[in-house]
């Protein structure tokens, strides 16, 4: 079985996120998504809804596996027989990072990493741009796979309700 893994933290998943998993998917019989545990940043989402939201866009490949992890990546990989890690690299400011990256987990544990290039449309695209746009009301529908931004829009509905609560109780 070829596997390989598609990192990151995927707070929410986007159509770039789901361009690079669909094309990892026809290279590999299995594509691994980790999800990343961060504990010092708090998410819009929590991971199990991430993961769920993960799940379900990406159920129509058929040969997605998606976990969350801690740790160093090139563990995970380790523990799965996983020999290659897949990244998409929007821009040439990705590069640098990536490169080191790339090269540090290779030297930790010679796992490879394969850079696959964005499609130009999603080029601009990232989780955060879409969640910034989003809380000022813009529209990133197109962005986003429907369910996601279904959950987003509610998402940040229920913390605009929770702050206005907050905000008059203190006013109070
Ligand atoms: P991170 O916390 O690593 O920034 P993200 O969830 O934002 O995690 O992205 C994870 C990975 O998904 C990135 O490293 C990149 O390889 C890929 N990715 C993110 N956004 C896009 C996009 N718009 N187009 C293609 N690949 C993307």
């Amino acid at each position: 079985m070829r596997r390989a893994v598609c990192p990151g933290s995927f707070d929410p998943i986007t159509n770039g996120h789901l361009d690079i998993i669909e094309r990892a998917s026809k290279l590999y019989d299995v594509v691994h998504v980790a999800v990343a545990i961060n504990r010092s940043k708090q998410g819009m989402f929590t991971v199990e809804e991430r993961i769920q939201l993960i799940e379900e866009t990406t159920a129509k490949y058929g040969n997605i596996e998606v976990e969350a992890h801690t740790g160093l990546l090139v563990d995970f990989c380790r523990d799965r027989g996983i020999p290659a890690i897949i990244k998409g690299l929007r821009a040439v400011s990705d590069f640098d990072y990536e490169l080191q990256m790339a090269q540090m987990n290779h030297g930790l544990s010679g796992v490879e990493t394969l850079f696959v290039p964005t499609s130009p449309t999603y080029s601009f695209l990232s989780s955060s741009l879409v969640k910034e746009v989003a809380s000022y009301g813009g529209d990133v529908s197109h962005l986003l796979p429907e369910l996601v931004n279904r959950r987003l829009v509610e998402r940040i509905a229920e913390r605009k309700a929770q702050a206005d609560a907050q905000a008059d109780a203190q006013g109070a």
